[in-house]
Order: C-alpha cells, then sequence, then structure tokens
C-alpha cells in the first residue's frame, strides 16, 4: 500500500490546488480525480475547468466579440460586411482552451511532485483512500495521514424538466450546442442562466428565462439588480421573474414547457431548454460504509472554521462544503487546509469573497448589500459614481453602470463595494484587497488611480462617501 502525507480527491480548482500547496509544503502528497474528458483521457480540473467557468467564459468572449461587430464596431467607423458565425470553430476554439489548462494543471501537479490518480476515489476506514480505476483498471489503496476531500458538486435536477443531454440540458449541454438554438428557454436566472443566457442571445438566439422567485438576483444589492435586469431586458433576454415551471416534455422538433406565473399557467414551445436551478455538493460513493462523515441538513459535509470534518485528520472544501460555490473560495480552502496540515496557523477570510457575474455589463461585488446593511439595522454611508461621467468609458464606448462603496458612518471602515459596469470583475479586486486590509472609504479616496481608466470611478465613489466626487 503507497503511503502519503496528504490523499487529495477531487481535481478541481479546490482539489488540484490544495494538492500544489502540499507539493509545495514537501508533503508527500496524491491527488484521485474521476474526470474524463471527451477523448476518455483523463482532465484535471473539475466542472471549473471543464464545464464551468473557463468554458463559459471563452463563449462569453467569443459571442461578445460577434456582438460588437453589429453593436459597437460601426460607431468606431469600422463595418464588416458579411460576417458569419461559425459555431463550430467557436466551440472548437473552447474546447482548445480547455484542454490546454488540462495539460497546464497536470504539468503544475508533477511539477510540485503530486502523484495524479486517475479513478473514482472512496474514503475508507483510518483514513485510506481507495482509488477504483476507469475501465478494467482494477482498485488499489492508499494510506494517508491526512485527507482532503474536494468532490465539488452538480446541478440540481428538477422532476418537471428531466435532462435527456439534447433537448432538454444542464451547463455542459448548454456549452456545446452544435449550432445557435433559435428559441432557447432556460429555467432559472441565476448566474448560469444569465451568463449562458447571454452567449446564445448574442449568437442570435431568442432566449426566454423563467425564474421561480419574483426578485431578481436575489443576493446581489437591490440597485445594482434592479439596472442589471434593465440592462439584460433591452438586450433582448425575456426574463419572466415569478414563473414556476411545472412541466417540460422533450419531442422531435422541441420542448413543449408549462409554467404558472401570477396571471396563472401558460406554455411556451422552445428548441433546447436549459435546466440551471442552482447546484448541490457531489458525494456519491465518497465514503465506506463504516466512516462515519457528519452532513449538514443540506446535503454537505460538515465542516468547522478551518475545514476539517468530523473525521479525524480529514478536511473538505470547495463545492462541497458550506459557503458561497465558487472557484477562488475552493481554493482558498485548498491553500489553508494545506497550510493547517503543514502545521501552520490559518483563517479563510470568508467576509470577503468576491462575486461576478459575467453578463456585458459585468456585475461584481464584495462585502454587503445595502439592503443587507439595513436590515442589519447598520448606520453606514454610500458613495456612487457612474460610468458615464468617466472619460475612458466614452472613449471605449462603455458607459453604462456605477460603481458603489458602502462604509461604516463612524469608522468609515467598507463594508461593500457593488460594481455593475464594463470591466467590474477587475475592478473588483482593488475592493477586496481594500477590505482584507480593513482600509476606510477615505483610503481609496486618498489612493492615487491612473487616468483614463475605469478605476477612477472606483475612486470617485469612495470620494463620494464624503460627499466630495470630483467629476460629477
Ligand atoms: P469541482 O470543480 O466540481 O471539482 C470536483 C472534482 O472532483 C471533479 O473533477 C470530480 O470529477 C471529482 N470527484 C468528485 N468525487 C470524486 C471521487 N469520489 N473520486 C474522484 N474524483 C471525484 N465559479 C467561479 O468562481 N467563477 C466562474 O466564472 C464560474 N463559472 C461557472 C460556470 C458554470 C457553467 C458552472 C457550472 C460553474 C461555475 N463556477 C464558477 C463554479 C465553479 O465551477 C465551482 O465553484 C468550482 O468548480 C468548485 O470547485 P471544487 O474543486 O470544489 O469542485
Ligand atoms: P443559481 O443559484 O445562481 O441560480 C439558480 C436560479 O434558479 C435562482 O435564481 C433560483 O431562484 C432559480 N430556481 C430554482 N429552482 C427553480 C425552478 N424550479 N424554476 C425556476 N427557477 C428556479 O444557480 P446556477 O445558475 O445553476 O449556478 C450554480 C452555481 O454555480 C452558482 O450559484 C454559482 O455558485 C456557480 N456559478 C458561478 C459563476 C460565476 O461565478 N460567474 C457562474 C456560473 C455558476
Amino acid at each position: 500500500m503507497k503511503r502519503y502525507d496528504v490523499v487529495v480527491i477531487g481535481g478541481g480548482p479546490g482539489g488540484y490546488v490544495a494538492a500544489i500547496r502540499c507539493g509545495q509544503l514537501g508533503l508527500a502528497t496524491a491527488l484521485v480525480d474521476e474526470w474524463l474528458g471527451a477523448d476518455g483521457k483523463p482532465a484535471l480540473g473539475g466542472t471549473c475547468l471543464n464545464v464551468g467557468c473557463i468554458p463559459s467564459k471563452a463563449l462569453l468572449d467569443s459571442s461578445h466579440h460577434y456582438h460588437n461587430l453589429a453593436h459597437l464596431l460601426p460607431a468606431h467607423g469600422i463595418t464588416v460586411e458579411g460576417a458569419s458565425m461559425d459555431v463550430a470553430a467557436m466551440l472548437a476554439r473552447k474546447d482548445k482552451v480547455v484542454q490546454t489548462m488540462n495539460r497546464g494543471v497536470a504539468a503544475l501537479l508533477k511539477k510540485n511532485k503530486v502523484n495524479a490518480y486517475s479513478g473514482h476515489g472512496r474514503l475508507e476506514t483510518d483514513n485510506r483512500v481507495s482509488v477504483a480505476r476507469h475501465g478494467n483498471g482494477g482498485e488499489e489503496t492508499l494510506a494517508a495521514k491526512n485527507v482532503v476531500i474536494a468532490s465539488g458538486s452538480v446541478p440540481v435536477s428538477i422532476p418537471v424538466a428531466p435532462v435527456d443531454g439534447d433537448r432538454i440540458v444542464d451547463n455542459a449541454g448548454a456549452l456545446a450546442f452544435q449550432k445557435v438554438p433559435a428559441r432557447l428557454g432556460i429555467i432559472g436566472a441565476g448566474v448560469i442562466g444569465l451568463e449562458l443566457g447571454s452567449v446564445w442571445k448574442r449568437l442570435g438566439s431568442e432566449v426566454i428565462i423563467l425564474e421561480a422567485l419574483d426578485d431578481f438576483l436575489a443576493a446581489a444589492d437591490r440597485q445594482i439588480a434592479g439596472d442589471a435586469l434593465k440592462s439584460l431586458t433591452k438586450q433582448g433576454l425575456d426574463i419572466r421573474l415569478g414563473a414556476r415551471v411545472t412541466g417540460a416534455k422533450a419531442g422531435k422538433k422541441g420542448v413543449a414547457v408549462k409554467y404558472e406565473d401570477k396571471a396563472g399557467p401558460k406554455a411556451l414551445e422552445v428548441d433546447r431548454l436549459v435546466v440551471a436551478v442552482g447546484r448541490r455538493a457531489y458525494t456519491e460513493g465518497l465514503v465506506g460504509a463504516d466512516v462515519a462523515l457528519a452532513m449538514d441538513n443540506g446535503g454537505r459535509i460538515q465542516v468547522d472554521d478551518v475545514c476539517r470534518t468530523s473525521v479525524d485528520g480529514v478536511y473538505a472544501i470547495g463545492d462541497a462544503v458550506k459557503g458561497p460555490m465558487l472557484a477562488h473560495k475552493a481554493s482558498e480552502e485548498g491553500v489553508a487546509v494545506a497550510e493547517h496540515i503543514a502545521g501552520g496557523a490559518v483563517h479563510i477570510d470568508h467576509r470577503i469573497v468576491p462575486w461576478v457575474i459575467y453578463t456585458h455589463p459585468e456585475i461584481a461585488w464584495v462585502g454587503e448589500t445595502e439592503q443587507q446593511l439595513k436590515e442589519a439595522g447598520s448606520d453606514y454611508r454610500a458613495g456612487s459614481f457612474p460610468y458615464r461621467a468617466l472619460g475612458r468609458a466614452h472613449g471605449a464606448g462603455d458607459v453604462e453602470g456605477f460603481v458603489k462603496v458602502l462604509a461604516d458612518a463612524k469608522s468609515d471602515e467598507i463594508l461593500g463595494v457593488h460594481i455593475f459596469g464594463a470591466q467590474a470583475s477587475e475592478l473588483i479586486a482593488e475592493a477586496v484587497t481594500a477590505m482584507a486590509f480593513r482600509s476606510s472609504s477615505e483610503d481609496l479616496a486618498r489612493t492615487i488611480h491612473a487616468h483614463p481608466t475605469l478605476s477612477e470611478a472606483v475612486h470617485e465613489a469612495a470620494l463620494a462617501v464624503d460627499g466630495r466626487a470630483l467629476h460629477i
């Protein structure tokens, strides 16, 4: 039996990053992952790299370029006659991006002396991990002083719309339509619904999104959500709130969808239907019968503040545990558990996990929303600044959106930053850093920002907290 200091189960952004850090810290480390690519070969990187973050952003970029041909470039004096979209080429490019990154993860593991095993890992008693290799590859057991579970998540399925992988699909299917669906239905106006809805809308689909809740983007700041809803609707996304799907039947030509809203029962015909109603922790076949790994009531592995589970020496991280299902949160937990195993003192600051939704304009935030502060009775000050007052935004022809900074009324500590606008995904990093250092809005306001940049909106919003924005 091979013996390791650490065996990691799961090779997504939680697991592979944990393994790299363990390797850097000199721990003898193995990583077990079961994902196989379309070619049947091991494809490290988990959901994020194979059917999540990376391929979705590749398609968002491709479709954004295509959309700009007709909607942005003419204003720059550029006209392109006879532009067309080659969906097969777009998908092939996306697949190549994924494969390049798959190889990159494998190379990083090798560089850090992590042994990668391809197959299904199961936690047994005494922290042994059995690895069932794919096909008839047999089984092998690894002995570990510590085990890190990073088994990730899978899409939530709903009985009223069973995924068949053809007409009714989940995120993986929606990243691989061979042609642009004329009418695309999406169940769930969450992150996946909005990102993948944007992709296919930009390529010419009529997109109808059915959202059960009356609120749009319930977790986001209300002002940001309101502006985003207006903007996405103007772009042609048909977002129907308070719409509860009661049935979906796939036929040869399309899908017949039934739903109910305040006005009563409704029917809809679409070519394809995407089910994007959330994700759940993936723990199937993960634990041997004699292992008492405690789960919480959401079906996730129960962990403490340094990701220790109920079993001594066993940690769990990422989508399989509490907290937002985000790649960077999983990776941060991976680094923390590696350092904890190596004897270091760790602290995971879940307060400042940034959120980004890669629509156009992008939506990004960190910290508390204005409604959360109001509900908690916190005394705060808010400062906002619109993109339309930025020279750089005008130069780019991208003037929609604003930045909002929320700060404690007494101490001036920044409590939240909310951005709706171009490059919000990049701009939010400054806010996260500021909050990590527990900066005040005045710290941001007194920091020199390059001109002309979009980051000036963050600077001006911080100035606006004290009523002294300069360009509005
Ligand atoms: P995963 O990435 O799910 O990896 C788990 C791995 O473990 C998988 O390879 C799985 O096969 C393997 N595994 C599970 N059980 C076993 C077992 N018993 N034995 C062996 N292997 C096992 N997040 C962002 O932060 N930014 C984004 O832009 C973003 N975009 C997304 C877009 C889409 C369409 C989707 C679906 C998700 C997106 N996410 C995004 C979320 C992100 O993908 C997840 O938060 C992230 O992948 C979680 O990482 P993880 O390591 O916990 O799990
Ligand atoms: P989500 O939680 O973001 O959104 C699901 C939406 O579906 C919600 O608005 C919910 O109210 C709605 N819903 C639930 N049941 C429904 C039903 N029966 N009918 C109609 N609507 C229903 O989930 P998602 O979009 O599936 O994404 C899953 C997770 O993946 C996200 O929560 C996020 O953690 C991660 N993700 C992140 C990014 C990013 O960071 N940019 C991108 C994609 C996915």
